[in-house]
């Protein structure tokens, strides 16, 4: 154990299982931390105290301490508890005015109170510093909603390195560089930032890609698809700088995401009516799918889900699109999800006309989701894009065969014709095709089981990932000391 906890990684974000979850993200802030421990990096995660967790947990406080936002000093509670056999340490930061909901009205509220999140974060390290004895070597940020650290970190001068991995980069929270002020970052570099964006907007994280000690993403082929120099939109224009102002350290890496099989497998699941594995699926999963059309009053037939954010990016209107298909395959469909009032809508209005066939559940029910894994032949994911996607990772884990696009961490996950199907992203057309041919299959029940059982068996844990994370914060490390040397030799 000597050297077991040689590296200290706090990580944060928006969102951590099981204490809050709203997707992808909330799982892998739940079980990264926990693979990490068991590679000997003493990982622990810090996230607000909305009143959600409040109430479901009711944690310990064990102090507090200030931050000045706004120009006046607010106060934060700190609250600890520990999850998982790995004992993971967690911090839920406390203030009544900002921190309450992850769900505040207003497009510059949200990034507000995501700033002050960031700068309690960054005091955090000072305090755990002094009460808990425990010195951060590297602060692990997660998306927008935790873009700002990097910044703050520069701006301080602290010897803090940091790791921003971009978990979808559609999601960046932009507002009013009115921001600045209120984090009190008022000098040079404020300026410069001011003038660096246009008109009056600032890019939450776009400086988080700029400020970054490295950035990283969520599967190999999302980092080349998000750094293809024919990307047009603004945020790649921050890819783009980063690239140019720290070649050849500006390069997104892209590291695929795992599956905790603590929460997510078959033979242990407790939301689901009978349990199963690799040697007894074709019963386990026969007996699910008959509660669950019984419950829902759909006769027995093939069965297609989707589960998903209803949302551009998830494509269930490409789905709904490939409904007649369906029908004619003679196949049930149940979908759920929930986002998008206009999506919702108008797969509701799909599903009305085939009563008999779709049932639709616009809601985030983690229950039903893992009934719908447990039960389905088939799950549907037409992403437009997919930075990496858990739902084929855990579908696969239970026996339920993915028909995916070929994009992304998709593309990463699934094997076209052996544990999947892939079909050309966005095309209707291939995704009929698609259906087909997984009907087809179906149908031959030697190579339908074969490919059950090659799902199944597929390895998706943190395993592997967990150490490339270890050796990228190791190399980060090193990067950030050998610039210490570097710039202390200058002095
Ligand atoms: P994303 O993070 O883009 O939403 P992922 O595929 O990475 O997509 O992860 C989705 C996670 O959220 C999975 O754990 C999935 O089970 C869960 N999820 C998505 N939509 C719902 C829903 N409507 N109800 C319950 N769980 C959901």
């Amino acid at each position: 154990m000597e050297n077991s906890h040689s590296l200290r990684i706090l990580l944060t974000a928006y969102e951590c299982a099981p204490f809050y979850k709203r997707g992808g993200l909330g799982d892998v802030m739940g079980a990264l931390p926990k693979a990490l421990r068991e590679v000997g990096v003493d990982a622990r995660v810090v996230i607000p105290y909305y009143n959600m967790i409040r109430e479901a947990n009711g944690q310990k406080r064990v102090g507090e301490y200030e931050v000045e936002f706004e120009g006046k000093k607010r106060k934060i509670g700190v609250y600890e508890g520990f999850y998982g056999e790995q004992h993971v340490p967690i911090y839920f930061l406390e203030n009544h005015a900002y921190l309450v909901t992850d769900n505040v009205r207003g497009k510059n509220k949200r990034i507000e109170q995501f700033a002050f999140f960031n700068l309690a974060v960054v005091e955090l390290v000072s305090w755990l510093s002094k009460n808990k004895d425990w010195k951060a070597d590297l602060l692990h940020c997660n998306d927008w909603h935790t873009a700002l650290i990097p910044l703050i970190i520069d701006q301080k001068q602290l010897n803090l390195p940091t790791l921003l991995t971009i978990h979808n980069l559609n999601y960046q929270g932009k507002g009013s560089v009115r921001l600045l002020d209120l984090l009190g970052i008022e000098d040079q570099e404020a300026m410069e930032l001011k003038r660096g964006v246009p008109a009056t907007e600032l890019n939450v994280l776009g400086e988080g890609i700029l400020h970054a000690t490295t950035v990283s993403t969520v599967s190999p082929t999302y980092a080349r698809e998000i750094s293809s120099e024919n990307n047009r939109r603004p945020i790649y224009d921050y890819l783009r700088r980063r690239k140019q102002e720290r070649s050849p350290n500006g390069k997104v890496l892209g590291i695929l995401n795992g599956v905790d099989y603590d929460v997510w497998s078959p033979g242990v699941d407790h939301y689901i009516k009978t349990q199963f594995d690799a040697t007894n699926w074709e019963q386990g999963k026969k007996a699910n799918k008959q509660d669950l059309l019984l419950e829902l009053g759909l006769e027995e037939r093939l069965l297609f889900c989707f589960v998903g954010r209803m949302v551009g990016q998830k494509g269930v209107d490409l789905l709904m699109s490939a409904v007649p298909t369906l029908v004619n395959l003679n196949a049930n469909l149940i979908v759920l999800g929930s986002g998008n009032p206009a999506v919702e809508q108008s797969t509701v209005r799909v599903a009305q006309q085939h009563k008999d066939n779709i049932r639709v559940a616009l809601a985030y029910d983690e229950k039903f989701a893992h009934k719908l894994y447990a039960s389905s032949d088939f799950i549907v994911i037409p992403s437009r894009f997919e930075p990496c996607g858990l739902i084929q990772m855990i579908s696969m884990k239970y026996g339920t065969i993915p028909i995916a696009s070929n994009t992304g961490g998709l593309s990463d996950s699934i094997a076209d014709g052996r544990n999947g199907f892939l079909f050309k992203t966005g095309s209707k057309h291939d995704l009929k095709q698609a259906l087909r041919k997984a009907s087809k299959r179906y149908a031959i029940k030697a190579e339908y089981n074969r490919m059950v059982e090659d799902a199944m068996q597929t390895d998706f844990s943190w395993k592997q990932s967990v150490l490339e994370y270890k050796r990228l914060y190791q190399e980060i490390m090193g990067k950030q000391l050998q610039k210490i040397r570097l710039e202390s030799n200058i002095l």
